[in-house]
C-alpha cells in the first residue's frame, strides 16, 4: 500500500511536494509493474488469503487541496483507484493541519525568533491550537498556508475511483494523547466525515501512522473495518487489520521507488539490522 501526502509544482520549506511530472512517472511505473485495485479489494484478498503478488493499492493522506488541482488529473487518466484519508477538522475549517503549521514555524520562523516548541504532540488538541495560533500572531508574516480540500471540492470526484477515509479529527498523535481523546479523535472523525461525503468511512490512517494496542482496539470500537499504519512491509494474509502497514514514497525519486515496492530496499534493511545485531 502506497503513501501519498502532496503533489505540485511549488516547492515548499514546510513541507515537500513530489512534482506532478515525478508523480506522473510514478504512476507510469506503477501501471507497468502493478495493477493498483482498490485498497478494499487488496484487504479482501488479504484477509481470504489469496495472493496479492503484483497488486498495490494507492493513498493519500492529509487532504491537502493539491490533490484535486494536481494528483486528480493524473490518477483519472490511470484511472487508478486511490483512498483518501481526510481530517474532519481541515475539511470543515479549511485551516491546514497542525503539523504542517508546526512546519511552517520552525521553517520560516526560526531566524526571527529563538523558539522553543513545546511537546505539541504530547498537547491536547486545545492546547496545541492555542500555542499555534499565539506563535503564528508573534511571528506575522509567514507564508501563506496550503489550501485543503472542502466539501464542495469531495463532490468533484469519481465515487468509483476514489474513497474517502478518516485521519482523525485534528491529526492528534494517538498514542501520545489521553485515551479519552484518541478516542473523541477516532470516533467523532468518522461521524463527521460520514455526514459530509454521505458515506460509510470505513477506514481510518493515524496520524503519522502512530498508535497502540489500546488505541487499535478503540478503532476497532468505532465500526472501522481496517486501520493503517506507515512503514515498511506488504499486506499478506497474515497482516493484522488495524495496523495494515504502508510505504511513504510522496518524496522518493523513481529509482528508489522501483528498489523500495521491488523489496530491495527492505532486504538492505534487514540485512543492516541482522549485521547490527550479530
Ligand atoms: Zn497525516
Amino acid at each position: 500500500v502506497l503513501l501519498y501526502h502532496r503533489v505540485s509544482p511549488v516547492a515548499d520549506p514546510a513541507y515537500q511536494p513530489i512534482s506532478p511530472d515525478d508523480f506522473e512517472a510514478h504512476c507510469h511505473f506503477i501501471s507497468s509493474n502493478f495493477r493498483v485495485i482498490p485498497l478494499s479489494e487488496l484487504l479482501g484478498r488479504a484477509r481470504e488469503g489469496m495472493s496479492l503478488a503484483g497488486y498495490c493499492a494507492i493513498t493519500f493522506d492529509d487532504g491537502y487541496r493539491d490533490f484535486l488541482v494536481h494528483a486528480w488529473p493524473v490518477l483519472s487518466r490511470f484511472q487508478f483507484p486511490t483512498t483518501h484519508f481526510l481530517l474532519a477538522e481541515t475539511v470543515r475549517s479549511g485551516t491546514a493541519v497542525w503539523t504542517y503549521r508546526a512546519r511552517r514555524i520552525v521553517t520560516c520562523g526560526h531566524h526571527r525568533a529563538k523558539l522553543p516548541m513545546p511537546d505539541l504532540e504530547a498537547m491536547g488538541r486545545a492546547d496545541r491550537e492555542r500555542w499555534l495560533d499565539a506563535k503564528e500572531l508573534e511571528l506575522g508574516d509567514l507564508p501563506e498556508l496550503p489550501a485543503m480540500l472542502r466539501p464542495s471540492d469531495l463532490e468533484r470526484f469519481d465515487p468509483k475511483l476514489v474513497e474517502w477515509g478518516s485521519h482523525t479529527v485534528s491529526h492528534s498523535m494517538l498514542d501520545r494523547v489521553s485515551l479519552e481523546e484518541a478516542r473523541a479523535e477516532i470516533d467523532d472523525s468518522k461521524r463527521a466525515l460520514e455526514s459530509v461525503v454521505g458515506r460509510p468511512i470505513r477506514y481510518l490512517a493515524y496520524p503519522n501512522g502512530r498508535s497502540s494496542g489500546a488505541v487499535q482496539r478503540l478503532a476497532g470500537e468505532a465500526g472501522y473495518e481496517a486501520a493503517f499504519a506507515v512503514g515498511q512491509g506488504e499486506v499478506c494474509s497474515g497482516t493484522p487489520m488495524f495496523a495494515v502497514p504502508r510505504v511513504d514514497v510522496g518524496d522518493i525519486p523513481l529509482p528508489m521507488l522501483s528498489l523500495e515496492v521491488s523489496g530491495v530496499t527492505e532486504g538492505v534493511r534487514r540485512l543492516r539490522r541482522l549485521l547490527a545485531v550479530s
